[in-house]
């Protein structure tokens, strides 16, 4: 059984939404609060949304070892805490990591264990269209995240499953029938 679920996936493509939808009917499914340097956003909160550090404290828990995972994007450190998901596991609960795909890469080489997601955008105007219409990123943020998303994309060959992120429903469900896979059954199903 993995107890460890990572969901990748360029920004926009609907990450967020589909652990949200998972989680609802998954309330065993534990969300590991990353690290990061970029600011915060309005209606975020420290140790909810993210942990959120300067840059010198981030890479002075790069060195102290503290991250399972870390990685650059667009311009900003992002990481998975060790802390907060042994303490998940220590618990008994599996653990869904929302991380981008050069993360997703390291976690498949520690924990080849853990279930790989790649979520894919119908088309690359339907992301930019998300990425615009989520409206919580300015003109430049959003530019240089399709930038980076064109890469991104390139690489999800390489991951277990896909899901092509058109229909929301069909996704979550899709999503579910690989979770549920791996979790042990529960009342009676
Ligand atoms: P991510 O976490 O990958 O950055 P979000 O979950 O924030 O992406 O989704 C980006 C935007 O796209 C949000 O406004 C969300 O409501 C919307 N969205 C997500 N999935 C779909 C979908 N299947 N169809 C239409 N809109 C979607
Ligand atoms: P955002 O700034 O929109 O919150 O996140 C930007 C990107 O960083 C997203 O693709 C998100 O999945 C990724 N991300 C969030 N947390 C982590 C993390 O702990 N590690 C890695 N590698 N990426 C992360």
């Amino acid at each position: 059984m993995a107890r460890v679920f990572v969901i990748t996936g360029p920004s926009g493509v609907g990450k967020g939404t589909l652990i949200r939808r998972l989680r609802a009917t998954h309330p065993e499914l534990r969300l590991s609060v990353s690290a990061t340097t970029r600011p915060m956003r309005e209606g975020e909160e420290h140790g909810r949304d993210y942990w959120f550090l300067d840059d010198e404290e981030f890479a002075r828990r790069v060195d102290d070892g503290d991250f399972v995972e870390h990685a650059e994007y667009a311009g900003r450190r992002y990481g998975t805490l060790r802390e907060e998901l042994d303490r998940h596991l220590g618990e008994g609960a599996p653990v869904v990591l929302e991380i981008e795909v050069q993360g997703a890469a390291q976690i498949r080489e520690t924990m080849p264990e853990a279930v790989q997601v790649f979520v894919v955008p119908p088309s690359f105007e339907v992301l930019q269209q998300r990425l615009e219409g989520r409206g919580t990123d300015g003109a430049d943020t959003i530019a240089r995240r399709l930038e980076v998303s064109k890469v991104e994309l390139e690489s999800q060959h390489e991951f277990d499953h896909r899901i092509v992120n058109d229909d929301l429903e069909r996704s979550v469900a899709e999503l579910e029938a690989i979770v549920e896979a791996q979790l042990p059954a529960t009342n009676g199903a």
